[in-house]
């Protein structure tokens, strides 16, 4: 069985907890490695080292710096394939989406090229007599991130290139359940000049999460993954000292005015629904049409669309739409909530339970699902799914479909089909969700601008990449600087009154 260690001060290195947790082949449902958990032990001696790294690397001229980072993104270039199969081999998704998943995450790189300028402070000359105020941003020391699976590139690619770029050091630990990447791209930032030290990748559980919660050498901890863990971390990070962002987990909704482009809306939501098996905290999960005519003319169109879809493993071609889920349990929890979907009084337009691919018997597929007349009080509303289920909630106004999103625990992202601008810029104005489309389902922003939900979707106050990231792990130091004139006047052999 393949083991899966750590990466600790520039080397691959075993775990020596004894503890350890299966990586699926989610294809085929087999356990196709075994990745070890941190101790606390573990944990501690990797912080250490890496607060000893972070002293020169945060002394590295900026410039320099940000050299390793165009080096890097030169190398992920280079690799991008094998990062992406490894990516689709523990996750599942497909291998274009896998691709897309380390080009997010490289592009934020790319941005990182740009630190010297983003770390550049602020100068008032002569704010008094002899006195020049100025600002710097320095870096916090040692910062840690804590990713999720479903972007097992982009997210840690996301976290350890600001924080790296701004001189930190930097304790990465990824999902256990796709871990392979992650260490690929420690190894990608060794080629590309980083220091051995500087960044640490330790796989684990919530034994290593909580060694990173209570160190006292980690001076930031930026977390993405489902909302009941960021609350939990955020608080307990929080009441440790530390500065904390946390992303949880989300519920999009997409309102389709009865003026919208149906076939353009009918794409939109199968893409943003079905991809990825729904495994994305800016998947589309709930359909608003809004009245009775767009509503049947929405689900006429929809149908069609998603029984083409075709389901697989990433190796059976770059036409699969999708893959499966990432754990046996994902799937058993999914079919669950389609189950109480019905149990509830939804109309269940298209089954996705009962789906088998040949070959792939054992493997973590569910079909795409499609759900109608869903209600505020179903748990198929109220929960995350995460998985290729949609649900279309008919509203007869748009007061009422904004209402719905409007209430919802979740404020991740969200979206608007329309063709009437006075419309979408009210909805865009109005709206308490962090991230927002307009005739765009999934409305990710690029790199140089800022990624973050609001309400249970995010805890904290920066945002992910763009200038934030940047803010997030600096702390500013203010100077008063007074150098008093006439200094230079030579030396003087009467007696002056002191003025
Ligand atoms: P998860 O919360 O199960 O795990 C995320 C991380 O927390 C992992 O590293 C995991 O090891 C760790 N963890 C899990 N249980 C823990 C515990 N009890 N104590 C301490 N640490 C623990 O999330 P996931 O299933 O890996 O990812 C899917 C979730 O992430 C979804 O809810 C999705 O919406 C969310 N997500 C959010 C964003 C965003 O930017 N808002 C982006 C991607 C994913």
């Amino acid at each position: 069985m393949k083991e899966i260690g750590h990466w600790i001060n520039g080397k691959l290195v075993a775990g020596t907890s004894g503890r350890f947790a299966d990586v699926f082949n989610p294809a085929t449902g087999e356990v196709q490695a075994r990745v070890a958990l941190a101790s606390t032990a573990e944990m501690d001696a990797a912080v250490a080292d890496a607060a000893r790294a972070q002293i020169a690397w945060g002394a590295t001229n900026p410039q320099r710096r940000a050299r390793v980072m165009m080096e890097f993104v030169r190398l992920i270039n280079r690799d991008m394939d094998k990062l992406a199969e490894a990516l689709s081999a523990e996750h599942g998704k497909t291998f274009p989406d896998a691709k897309g998943d380390v080009q997010r995450g490289l592009e934020v790189i790319e941005f990182c090229i740009g630190a010297p300028h983003l770390l550049k402070g602020e100068f008032t000359d002569a704010a008094g007599p002899g006195i020049d105020m100025y600002s710097l941003r320095q870096p916090l020391g040692v910062a840690a991130g804590i990713t999720p699976f479903n972007f097992p590139a982009m997210i840690p690619l996301w976290k350890m290139g600001p924080a790296l770029s701004a001189g930190n050091a930097f304790i990465l630990k990824p999902s256990e359940r796709d871990p392979s990447v992650p260490l690929m791209l420690a190894a990608l930032l060794q080629e590309a000049g980083l220091p051995d030290g500087v960044l640490q990748v330790i796989n684990g559980d919530k034994e290593s999460v909580d060694a990173i919660l209570d160190n006292p050498t980690i001076q930031a901890v930026g977390f993405v993954g489902s909302t009941p863990i960021a609350e939990y971390i955020y608080s307990r990070g929080c009441a440790n000292g530390k500065r904390v962002q946390c992303f949880g987990g989300a519920k999009n909704h997409m309102i389709i005015m009865p003026d919208a482009d149906l076939d353009q809306a009918a794409d939109a939501l199968v893409g943003a629904g079905y991809g990825a098996a729904g495994e994305r905290c800016m998947a589309i999960s709930v359909a608003v049409p809004v009245g009775k005519a767009t509503a049947d003319a929405l689900i006429e169109k929809l149908v069609p669309r998603i029984e083409k879809l075709k389901v697989g493993p990433w190796t059976a071609g770059n036409d699969v739409d999708y893959g499966p889920l990432v754990t046996g349990a994902a799937l058993e929890r999914v079919k669950g909530l389609i189950t109480s979907g019905v149990e509830q009084g939804a109309t269940l337009v298209m089954d996705g339970r009962n789906f088998q691919l040949q070959g792939y018997e054992n493997g973590f597929f569910v079909g795409p699902t499609l759900f109608d007349n869903v209600t505020r009080d179903m748990e198929i509303y109220k929960q995350e799914i995460f998985g290729p289920v949609l649900s279309c909630m008919r509203a007869d106004s748009y007061e009422e479909a904004l209402s719905y999103a409007m209430d919802h625990e979740y404020g991740n992202g969200t979206a608007i089909f329309t063709r009437d601008g006075d419309t979408a810029r009210d909805f865009a104005h109005r709206i308490n969700i962090g991230m927002v489309g307009i005739n765009v389902p999934i409305p990710v922003p690029l790199a140089y601008h800022t990624f973050g939900g609001w309400k249970k979707s995010g805890f904290g106050d920066l945002n992910q990449h763009g200038p934030d990231a940047f803010r997030f792990y600096t702390r500013t130091k203010t100077v008063t600087s007074r150098w008093p004139s006439g200094i230079k006047e030579g030396s003087a052999f009467n007696f002056k009154p002191m003025d």
